[in-house]
Order: C-alpha cells, then sequence, then structure tokens
C-alpha cells in the first residue's frame, strides 16, 4: 500500500503507508533531514517520528521557520516543567508554553512562590537533563492515570477534565510526564541555548477571579548568536522602558496603594503633556474643530441608550447608585457626551461637517495584570473628537482625518507605522450592532476611501468597534509589539439610537453619521510611546527642560547667568540654572544624564564676549557663539518640533 503525500510547491510523491515524517525529510534530501524537527500533515503539527497513513498535505518544519522555534521552545517549556518538579516536587503545575518571545510555565507553591533567585539553579538543571536523556517519548495514559498522577497539582486535574474521550496525549521523560497538545523534539541535543529570564504574577487562566500563580518567563533558540541577539534586544528594550525612564526622569508615578492604573502627572510629565495637548488642540482648531469641555459623570441612561451598557459593561466602572434613583456612570468614551453637544441645538445641513473635539478623561476598568505604567491605565484623557456628516461627506471627512493624521506623525517623526482596516468577526455577528447593510456598507466604503488616497492597508476580521468598521493605524512599541496609536470609526448605530437629526437643504430631517476619531490616542498611551521612540530624548519643543545654564563660578558669573535664564524665560523657553555648589563638570554630566538638549556653560570668556559656550546632547564637543545666535537656534528647533 501507497499513499500520496503533496508538497507546498505542490508536487506529489508516493511513499508506504505508514511512513514516518523523518523518513519522508530523508526521502528528499539529507540537508532538510538535518533540519528537520517536525512536520505539519494537513495543518496540523506531527511529530517527525510520527506514521502517515493517509494522503495528504504535508509540510517538512525545519530550524529556520518560525513553526521549527516554536516546537524548539515548547520542548523547552516541558524540560523547564520536569526541572521545576525534579528541584521542587512541592510546586503546582500550571500551564506552561511557547509564545511570541519565547516560552513560560505557570507555577504555584504554599510557602511563598518561586523567586527570581531560584532561576538559575533551576536553569542548571535543565541543563543537566538535556545532557542526560537525549530522547522524549511520546505517551498516553487514561484519564484515570493521569489524574492519579497529578493527584496534588489542582490545575493539572482541572485541564485534565476538560480533555474530551478518556485519554490524555502527552509526552514521557524519565519519570516526568506532562500532556501536550504540541509537538516536541524527539531529541533534546537542539535543545542548548535557553535562558530563564524573570518571574512575574500571572492569574490562573487569564482570569482576575481565579488565583495568582508564578510565570516563570524564558526563552530558546538553536543558535548560541540569536540567544546573545536577543539577550541585547531586551537590555535595550530596558534602555527605552518608558518606565523606567518616567521614574529616571521624574515624569509620572503610579501606586498602587493609592490606585492601581491611575497616574500622577509630575511637573516633569505635565510639560510633555501640556505642551502635546496645547498642540494638538491649536492644530485641531485649524482643520475646523470646535474643542468643548464635558464631565466625567454621565447618568448610566445614556450607555444603555448608545449600548455601552450591553456591549462594554465588563470595561465600565461600577455606576454609582446615588440613593435617589439616580444612576451615576463613569465615562469609558465620550462620544454620548459629544452627542448631547451635537443635540443641543437643531442642526442645519449648513453646519455639517460638525467637528466636535474634547481631550475627554475617561475610565475604563482594564484587568489589573494588563496594566502598565502610562501604556494601559484606567484613568486616561483622549484626544477624541466626533464629526457629524452626512452620507455623501463620509468619505471626504474620512480622508481628511486621515490627512491630519499623517501631519502629526510627521511633527512628531513617527514614521514605522501601518493602517489595518478593522472589520467585524463575520462568525460572531452577535458581538456587534445588528444591521447586515450597515456593515456591508459601511467597511466597503472605508476599503474604498483607502483605495482612493493609494494608500496599502491589511484587513482585520473581529478588530471592529460594536457599532462599525474602522481604520486603525498600528505602531510597534519598543519590545515590537503592535499596537493602536490612532483611529477612525465608522458609525451609522449611535445617531438613530439618539435619535440625531439635521435640517437638510429640502427642509425635511435627515439622519447624520458620525465619525468617531482618534489622534494621538491617549496622552498616556502617546507619552509612553514616544518615550521609547525617543528613549527619552525628547525633542527640543517638548523637553520638559530644554536649557541648563552652568556658570564656571558660583559669584563671578551668576549675574550674566541670571540675565541669560531672564532673556530666554521671556522667550518661553524651558531653561534651568544650576546653581548648585557642585563642581562644573559634575553638573555638566548630571545635564547630560538628563538628556537635556542644550547644556551651556558661561565663564570669564563668555562673560566679557557675550557668548555662550554650547553642549548639546550626545555632543562631547562645545560650541562657542554669540548669546543671541544660541537662542535663535533653539527656538529654530522648537519651531520645526526637531531637535538636532
Ligand atoms: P485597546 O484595544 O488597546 O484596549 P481600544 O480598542 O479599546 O484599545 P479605543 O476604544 O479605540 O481603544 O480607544 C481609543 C484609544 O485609547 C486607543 O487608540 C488607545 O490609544 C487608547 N487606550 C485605550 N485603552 C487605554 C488604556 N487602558 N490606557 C491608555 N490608553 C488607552
Ligand atoms: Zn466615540
Amino acid at each position: 500500500m501507497s499513499i500520496k503525500l503533496t508538497f507546498p510547491d505542490n508536487s506529489v510523491k508516493e511513499y508506504d503507508d505508514g511512513v514516518t515524517v523523518e523518513a519522508v525529510a530523508k526521502a528528499i534530501s539529507t540537508s532538510l533531514a538535518k533540519k528537520a524537527v517536525a512536520g505539519k500533515f494537513n495543518g496540523a503539527f506531527v511529530g517527525l517520528q510520527d506514521s502517515l497513513t493517509a494522503d495528504g498535505a504535508i509540510e517538512i518544519i525545519t530550524k529556520d521557520s518560525e513553526d521549527g522555534l516554536n516546537v524548539l521552545r515548547q520542548t523547552a517549556a516541558f524540560v523547564l516543567a520536569a526541572a521545576i518538579k525534579d528541584l521542587h516536587p512541592e510546586v503546582r503545575l500550571g500551564e506552561g508554553q511557547a509564545d511570541e518571545d519565547g516560552f513560560f510555565y505557570d507555577t504555584d507553591r504554599d510557602d511563598g512562590q518561586l523567586t527570581i533567585d531560584q532561576l538559575p539553579a533551576i536553569e542548571a538543571k535543565m541543563a543537566a537533563i538535556v545532557k542526560e536523556a537525549p530522547t522524549i517519548e511520546k505517551a498516553s495514559l487514561t484519564k484515570a492515570e493521569a489524574k492519579q498522577l497529578f493527584a496534588n497539582d489542582p490545575y493539572k486535574l482541572e485541564l485534565i477534565d476538560a480533555i474530551e474521550g478518556d485519554t490524555v496525549e502527552g509526552f514521557k521523560l524519565g519519570d516526568f510526564f506532562d500532556f501536550e497538545e504540541a509537538v516536541l523534539l524527539p531529541s533534546l541535543k537542539d535543545l542548548k541555548h535557553f535562558k530563564l529570564l524573570s518571574v512575574a504574577g500571572a492569574y490562573w487562566q487569564g482570569k482576575s477571579s481565579n488565583p495568582m500563580l508564578q510565570r516563570i518567563y524564558a526563552t530558546a533558540y538553536y543558535k548560541e548568536a540569536d540567544l546573545e541577539a536577543d539577550a541585547k534586544r531586551r537590555e535595550e528594550a530596558k534602555e527605552r522602558d518608558h518606565r523606567v525612564i518616567g521614574r529616571d526622569q521624574d515624569l509620572f508615578f503610579v501606586d498602587p496603594n493609592v490606585g492601581a492604573g491611575l497616574p500622577y502627572w509630575m511637573p516633569n510629565g505635565a510639560t510633555i503633556r501640556r505642551v502635546i495637548e496645547r498642540y494638538i488642540i491649536d492644530k485641531e482648531l485649524a482643520d475646523g474643530y470646535e474643542h468643548v469641555y464635558t464631565p466625567v459623570l454621565m447618568n448610566l441612561s445614556a450607555y444603555k441608550t448608545s449600548g455601552h451598557w450591553e456591549h462594554y459593561r465588563e470595561d465600565m466602572f461600577p455606576p454609582m447608585d446615588m440613593g435617589d434613583g439616580e444612576m451615576l456612570e463613569l465615562r469609558p468614551m465620550n462620544c454620548p457626551s459629544h452627542i448631547q453637544i451635537y443635540k443641543h441645538h437643531i442642526r442645519s445641513y449648513r453646519e455639517l461637517p460638525l467637528r466636535i473635539a474634547e481631550l475627554g478623561m475617561m475610565h475604563r476598568y482594564e484587568k489589573s495584570g494588563a496594566l502598565s505604567g502610562l501604556q494601559r491605565v484606567r484613568e486616561m484623557t483622549l484626544n477624541d473628537g466626533h464629526t457629524f456628516v452626512a452620507l455623501d461627506q463620509v468619505q471626504e471627512e474620512f480622508k481628511k482625518i486621515l490627512r491630519l493624521i499623517m501631519a502629526v506623525y510627521e511633527d512628531f517623526n513617527i514614521s514605522d507605522y501601518s493602517f489595518r482596516l478593522s472589520y467585524r468577526d463575520p462568525k460572531n455577528t452577535e458581538k456587534y450592532f445588528d444591521d447586515e447593510e450597515m456593515w456591508t456598507r459601511s467597511q466597503s466604503m472605508l476599503k474604498a476611501a483607502m483605495d482612493d488616497l493609494g494608500l496599502d492597508y491589511y484587513e482585520a476580521e473581529g478588530e471592529a468597534a460594536f457599532y462599525g468598521p474602522k481604520l486603525d493605524i498600528q505602531t510597534k512599541t519598543a519590545l515590537g509589539n503592535d499596537e493602536t496609536m490612532s483611529t477612525i470609526q465608522l458609525d451609522f448605530m449611535l445617531p438613530e439610537r439618539f435619535g440625531l437629526t439635521y435640517v437638510g437643504a429640502d427642509g425635511q430631517e435627515h439622519r447624520p453619521v458620525m465619525i468617531h476619531r482618534g489622534i494621538v490616542g491617549t496622552m498616556e498611551r502617546f507619552i509612553a510611546y514616544l518615550t521609547e521612540i525617543y528613549k527619552g530624548a525628547f525633542p527640543t519643543w517638548l523637553a520638559p527642560t530644554q536649557v541648563v545654564i552652568v556658570p564656571v563660578n558660583l559669584d563671578a558669573h551668576m549675574a550674566y547667568a541670571k540675565q541669560l535664564k531672564e532673556e530666554m524665560l521671556k522667550k518661553g523657553f524651558r531653561v534651568e540654572l544650576d546653581s548648585r555648589n557642585e563642581k562644573m563638570n559634575y553638573k555638566i554630566r548630571d545635564s547630560q544624564t538628563r538628556k537635556i538638549p542644550f547644556t551651556i556653560v558661561v565663564g570669564e570668556e563668555e562673560l566679557n564676549a557675550a557668548t555662550v559656550s554650547v553642549r548639546k546632547f550626545g555632543q562631547s564637543k562645545a560650541e562657542e557663539m554669540p548669546a543671541n545666535m544660541f537662542m535663535d537656534s533653539v527656538q529654530a528647533e522648537i519651531n520645526n518640533f526637531s531637535r538636532d
């Protein structure tokens, strides 16, 4: 008997029934067999030693592919669990697996969780296991056997119960058994370059109502050089981490004892935020927006009408029962507020597009495990705007908003971004506003506008808002994660629910379309992002302190230094005079550490010639120039949103 296997290049070959994946690889070439670590049969992972007994599509997974790396890391997670059980038999295991960055395993223990100090010993144990036992065997147990084996591991028991049928498939390594849906490497000889990285709390199965386990994070590669490059990348990401820079530069803090996810903006961070807020307001005013202020609290009934209560409740703070029948809600979004502004007057077609904008503060009850610095918070201020348009104005307005977004990105020097058209999940339509025609029409409207502009985009199902499709502008964080920065969302639903109308040229009432848009997103996430892309060296127009003046001698040169400071303050520069009783070089170094754009030193020579000695951040050499010229160059950088 023989079977027919189809390869990725569509060629078809015949093999003996029962041939192993490894033999298939060998039959193609020995070099392929050397690199092979697993296979994919009709799209599902299969082990190298697995037999194939039917016709189908085969793919050999090699070490140099993403899938191949995944197999290595899955194996590493398995060995990590074996090592933990060996050293700490009292530990209860949760789940472990490969992820984008490496692999992890969740653990739990009564007398204090595993700590980072215990990782080196566990890592050494893993290395010892790899050295001793080079083969992992497939094994299957009955449910009863598996339950007996994991009698003291309640999390494993929960997982076993969730398995359908009576057999539990897994792998054995010596005495250690773990059940696995994934495939593992048949031999451990390729598992040489791995590193245990950190520990952090993680809720069992990601649910905050479940116990908090201790997750061990780690990574693994086939090559030493890749592991080294990864370590370097992590080091660099740490240097960019906005939480670290935020502390070093005294920008903000979040204290869980005062309120998790509720940030405090220190003067330096507040300055950056204020400059951005003024900038964006001016930019929007020039683009035809009208800025308003509306309350953070609103009657719950508005969120019932809007559908947030139905579709978004999980992310909302619980309502406040005022005791007299009134229920107040902290707003998670500003849309219903701007709708009130629209409704306050009778609107005419002559007013459309009507653009309402606000730096709107909102509250969302994010899961505590998801909170991170300013990147994900529970109180945030969104650069929000809603434009109300007639149906035939949608495309033009969409393009206008997109042009505004791109102009703003240019001013912030943001160039690494992509466009994602976010559609509803067609398999899960009950999560969304129920109007088939609206979805079809608005999704194709967005696509047409993008095509019209000639911009590249990708399409993502299941990423839409519950009320309509959107264009998301995706940027990358320092850690390489995709993140939505700006968004433009079409909405045919809220105007209907709130009964919005305008009087058309025909004297009749018509329904406007609403476009929700955020340009820089929330101040919190945007500033976290900027901190990371600039590595804390903010361009001059944003830097909390733009100039530090260092007098050579605190007596002789102080008057000149003060006079310069006064002049710069008058020009609106953010300037500090360092009059501490410290050495000059210490002050210069300190200013560089703080990444201040300009440090100027004034001594005898400068005093006599009305000059300054300028040291720009990152340059070791100072440059002598007339004081006026220096101030002009600072002004030029501020005007150009730059630092160079
Ligand atoms: P996410 O998927 O990140 O939770 P979202 O899709 O719910 O965000 P929107 O409702 O579109 O976000 O909110 C508009 C903007 O608010 C987003 O582009 C994002 O920049 C920002 N944002 C959302 N949630 C948070 C948060 N918890 N902390 C800081 N900024 C946030
Ligand atoms: Zn909105």
